[in-house]
């Protein structure tokens, strides 16, 4: 059997991941949205592992204009990161930057620990 992997688990590669897991393939799983690979992985009777979910890069938002200095960690695929390009509405670039990309969660976790000033940490619903 073969080891395939799928990133991005939408019309086309839900069905297609569906087939191969039932054609007894060894399938890795990979969706911006987890929920994804957990139900078809569910619906196939094999385990989602964590680690196929990190399967991408990190970056952590620095932001120190609006009330409390504070950082938010993302994924790179998440909208509102853009691969480190993202800005949100309201936020100017001389009071908020992005950091990254950090290869693993734990990386990115670690180095949001050694950013100087923090007053609240939080990860975004795409973690
Ligand atoms: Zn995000």
């Amino acid at each position: 059997m073969a080891k395939l992997g799928f990133l991005g688990l939408g019309l086309m590669g839900a069905p297609m991941a569906r087939n191969l897991l039932k054609a007894g393939h060894d399938v890795a799983l990979w969706s911006h949205s987890g929920g994804k690979a957990a139900k078809i992985a569910a619906e196939a009777g094999v385990i989602a592992k964590p680690a196929v979910a990190e399967a991408a890069d990190f970056y952590v938002y620095e932001n120190w204009l609006a009330g409390p200095h504070k950082i938010v960690l993302h994924r790179s695929g998440c909208g509102q990161c853009n691969h480190g390009k993202g800005r949100p509405s309201g936020h100017d670039p001389n009071h908020a930057r992005w950091h990254g990309p950090y290869p693993t969660l734990a990386e990115a976790r670690e180095a949001s620990h050694q950013m100087p000033g923090v007053l609240i940490r939080s990860e975004c619903k795409c973690i």
